[in-house]
């Protein structure tokens, strides 16, 4: 059986005829897998949805309970057949919940990574490399200038802030699902034992990780403190509020904004960050090519991002590999990050 046969790209996203189901389908579908929470890959409107219970939890806290007609979750290592066709999920590392999906019929075996990165987060599972004959990939940071370096590093950073401006609010932009809450994991594993302040749109999905074991230690609501409780506190929001009227109400605010692309100087710039903290959910440069190599996957196929650069490593180092060209899936981080929530 070739490849394409058991998982083929379509309009609506990879297609798996023979299982009869969608992996993160762009549009709704009978029967749709998702590999994680984030609103490119994980969308209302779905006959069925197969995911892990944490991205169930996370699809119907974004979308209310009928997000889908119905649900089924599966646990990471579970195999089940679909119409002859053998699923298992294995932990992406991306945030919680996210898994890898492989596909498996006939002795072949496809794994649809989602997104993923291999660097440690306490706020997940780890991710786990798959063995398999066709790997696809994102690759959101597909470049080789593209390399994240240490979040400790960049959190240490933030706390000398704060240290050397006392009468300040730092104002740190984070993505709702995974980056807020892997940051915050991050300021406390550095040592950092006060409040946090989160903008009201956090509130939801942190509760959520909180509610499922991850320490996040003292979390408060920014609108419910005065204005003297917030000089020199951290403050977390997502990153479209740096720039909205909300963040006018804090003490000469430094702004801040955790994300990947914060490795491109211009576009902290552009956005007017004062602190870019490099701290990214998707695997960088050394860490697609790694997993590249660790699945020892002779065919790739790259979605997502910057497809040429990876496409163009595989073929130098001797795999096939071909983009993908699925529409539909931007990054997350570069997107709107709107939760209808008051701030
Ligand atoms: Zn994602
Ligand atoms: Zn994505």
């Amino acid at each position: 059986m070739r490849p394409e046969q058991l998982l083929s790209p379509t309009l609506a996203g990879l297609y798996c005829e023979a299982g009869g189901f969608h992996i993160d389908p762009t549009r709704p579908v009978d029967r749709a897998v998702i590999t994680h929470g984030h609103s490119d890959h994980a969308r209302p409107g779905h006959g069925r949805v197969l995911a892990t219970q944490e991205t169930l939890d996370l699809m119907q806290l974004r979308y209310g309970s009928g997000f889908a007609g119905s649900a089924q979750a599966a646990r990471y290592g579970e195999t089940l057949n679909l119409g002859g066709v053998a699923l298992t999920f294995h932990p992406a590392g991306h945030v919680l919940g996210s898994a890898q999906v492989a596909v498996a019929r006939e002795g072949l075996r496809i794994v649809a990574s989602g997104d993923y990165k291999d660097a440690a987060d306490p706020t997940c599972t780890p991710f786990e490399p798959v063995a398999c004959d066709v790997f696809i990939t994102e690759a959101t940071f597909g470049l080789p200038v593209f390399r994240h370096g240490s979040p400790d590093g960049e959190i240490a950073k933030l706390l000398r802030s704060v240290a050397l401006f006392g009468e300040r609010a730092h104002l740190l932009g984070a993505y709702s699902l995974g980056k807020a809450q892997r940051v915050i994991a991050l300021i406390r594993k550095a040592g950092y034992a006060q409040p946090i302040y989160l903008h009201g749109a956090l509130l939801g999905i942190t509760r959520y990780y909180q509610s499922r074991g991850i320490a996040l230690g003292d979390l408060r609501l920014a609108r419910e403190a005065d204005k003297a409780e917030l000089a020199g506190a951290i403050v977390l929001c997502p990153p479209s509020a740096l720039n909205e009227l909300w963040s006018r109400r804090f003490p000469d605010p430094v702004t801040a904004f955790a994300s990947g692309w914060m490795r491109v100087r211009a576009r902290a710039r552009q956005r007017g960050i004062a602190l870019p903290l490099v701290v990214s959910d998707h695997a960088d440069w050394d860490g697609l090519t790694a997993t590249i190599a660790a699945t020892g996957a002779g065919e790739i196929w790259v979605t997502h991002g910057q497809e040429d650069g990876l496409v163009r490593f595989c073929e130098l180092t001797g795999r096939k590999a071909r983009p993908l060209a699925l529409v539909g899936y931007g990054d997350e981080e570069e997107s709107a990050d709107t939760t209808g929530e008051p701030p």
